[in-house]
């Protein structure tokens, strides 16, 4: 059959390239103590964005997870079938040490080159780090109950990935998850009705509900109920030490908007068996120990989210031509991209920074922990809730073929709001950084000191820098205000984070708009005068097969 038409202007696929090539993650990772990680990320980097792992998780989103309650026979089985895909993608993040390296290796450093990989890995589907997070963030929260981290640290730190219902003691490598929110209420867990009675062996009776439950396969999870005493952390394991099944009844899987790969459960606790984490009524301070942690990876996850779609829409715009010229050479798409570029580097660098402050803190600097409290809470807050318009915008870039789903942008763009979602969202998390300030009104001095060593560079982070300070002088109507005060928070850390570390060009197209005000709603209104050519240089991804 003759050819009705030739295939040309379309572009070459984004693959066979070193996500890890990113100037900004690297700078990042070599200025928080993590240089050492350097070939380890690239290699990483190379496997996901290789067309193996890249079609690993185009896959595993495509087909996600079902749910089977029962066998054939009418036994409650409460298992979740994955595509197989899903287990390497597992299987290359535990032996990378993602869900745990840190606690095995004291190296200065090592949460810093943690979460650079977790920005590399997520890159080829997100949905699998949620498991893998929870598992990295269990671990200072078993530390509060020596016995059970005696027990199951071993193997949640171990680097082998070990799927399978079994009983944990017999298995080389364990996977944790975490149960609070309930039907009448996640942010307000206070409000969790789920009961713990005790029993004579130590142990307690959990009876009641989550409402949400992710990664329901894993083979712990720690969980929120009312004791006797008050709201109270357990571990549950799904297997108990007589190789019974665990009374957690998995009652469906969320249908979500997005993050498909990974199953996000109903449970109902029918007589459960659960091990004491801290002290009765400790429940809340238990478990943000894991929270801290997780939103570290939130922030973190965001800016990878918004970096794979700077290099999608940068790499689009250099193959593809409109009216003449490449679209990369269009005066008004090099804005777009470029003010895309700008906010990708903020929150990597700004993700990077507070790794590095996790490090410190954990090796047991108090000033670093100040600084990484006030911090991540703002940026936990304003970085995630930038991705869902960010990856609209990079959607856009591809035009039409950025709607369809072969070009993985949906996908990105449906991940995109997940982040601001978990561990408090866009209010609660506002709202903790107030409460973070109120509580510990120190940690206020140690998060101005860090921004305040930029001070002198840039008049216009100064002159914002001066306005948040006023903003935080008065308390009348503090709530109502916490959503403008804690984005402009974020704003002077990451503009005094680049101004000190960044490129000169992205420092300064950064303050000119984001400090400065000299900027648009959208993205793709930066004033005249940037040095977009050297900020767009610095977005395209390196290394691939379409550089040839
Ligand atoms: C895909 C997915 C997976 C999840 N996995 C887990 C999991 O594994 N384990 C788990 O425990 N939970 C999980 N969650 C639940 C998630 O953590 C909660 O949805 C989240 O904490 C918000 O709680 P909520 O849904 O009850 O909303 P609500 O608490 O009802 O909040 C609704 C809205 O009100 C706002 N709000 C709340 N309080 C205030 C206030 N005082 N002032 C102003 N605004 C306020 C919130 O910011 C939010 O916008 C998951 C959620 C999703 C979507």
């Amino acid at each position: 059959m003759p050819a009705t038409h030739e295939v040309t202007n379309q572009v070459p696929p984004l693959t066979g390239y070193d996500v890890a090539a990113y100037p900004a993650l690297l700078e990042g990772l070599r200025r928080e103590g993590a240089g050492w990680a350097e070939a380890d990320l690239h290699a990483l980097g190379t496997l996901a964005g290789g067309e193996q792992a890249q079609e690993w998780g185009r896959l595993v989103e495509k087909y996600p997870p079902a749910l089977r309650t029962h066998d054939r026979f009418g036994h409650r089985v409460d298992e979740v079938d994955f595509h197989p895909h899903w287990h390497d993608l597992m299987t290359v993040a535990v032996e990378n040490g993602l869900h745990a390296a840190p606690w095995r290796d004291q190296r200065p450093g090592a949460h810093v080159a943690r979460a650079a990989k977790m920005f590399v890995w997520g890159q080829t589907d997100p949905g699998h780090l949620c498991p893998i997070s929870m598992t990295y963030a269990a671990v200072p929260a078993l530390r509060v109950e020596p016995t059970l981290a005696a027990d199951f640290e071993p193997q949640l730190t171990a680097s082998v990935y070990d799927y399978g219902l079994r009983e944990p003691s017999g298995k080389r490598g364990l996977i944790a998850g975490m149960s609070m929110t309930e039907k009448q209420g996640g942010s307000d867990v206070r409000a969790n009705t789920t009961r713990a009675t005790p029993n004579s062996d130590g142990t307690y009776t959990i009876v009641g509900h989550k409402w949400f439950t992710s990664a329901p396969m894993s083979d712990l999870f720690l969980t929120l109920a009312q004791a006797p005493g008050g709201l109270t952390c357990f571990l549950l394991p799904r297997v108990l030490p007589d190789g019974t099944r665990n009374a957690l009844r998995l009652q469906r899987l969320k249908d979500k908007l997005g993050n498909r790969s990974n199953a996000s459960s109903e449970i109902e606790y029918d007589d459960a068996v659960g091990r004491r984490v801290g002290e009765e009524g400790r429940g809340v301070p238990t478990i943000i120990q894991m929270v801290n942690l997780t939103r570290l990876d939130c922030a973190v996850g965001s800016a990878s989210g918004m970096r794979q779609g700077v290099a999608q829409a940068v790499h689009h715009a250099t193959h593809r031509d409109a009216f003449g010229a490449r679209l990369i050479e269009q005066p008004l798409m090099v804005n777009v991209l470029a003010d895309l570029a700008i906010e990708a580097e903020a929150a990597t660098v700004v993700g990077m920074r507070l790794a590095g402050a996790v490090d410190r803190a954990i090796a047991g600097d108090e000033q670093e922990a100040m600084v990484r409290r006030v911090g991540l809470a703002v940026t936990k807050y304003w970085v995630c809730k930038r991705a869902p318009a960010h990856a609209a915008e990079t959607l856009e870039c591809l035009g039409g073929n950025g709607y369809v789903e072969e070009s993985g942008l949906p996908r990105l763009y449906r991940e995109a709001p997940l982040p601001s979602i978990w561990e408090g969202s866009g209010n609660v998390a506002a709202l903790d950084s107030l409460r973070a300030m109120a509580k510990q009104p120190e940690s206020v001095e140690a998060f101005f000191a860090e921004v305040d060593l930029a001070a002198g560079t840039d008049a216009r982070l100064d002159n914002e820098v001066a306005r948040v300070r006023k903003e935080l002088s008065h308390f009348d109507d503090i709530q109502y205000r916490a959503r403008r005060i804690v984005e402009s928070m974020a704003l002077v850390l990451q503009g005094s984070l680049l101004v000190r570390h960044g490129n000169p060009a992205v420092a300064d197209a950064f303050c000119a708009s984001r400090l400065d005000s000299d900027w648009g709603v959208a993205f793709g209104t930066l004033p005249t005068g940037i040095d977009t050519t050297t900020i767009i240089e610095r977005a395209k991804p390196r290394g691939g097969d379409f550089d040839a």
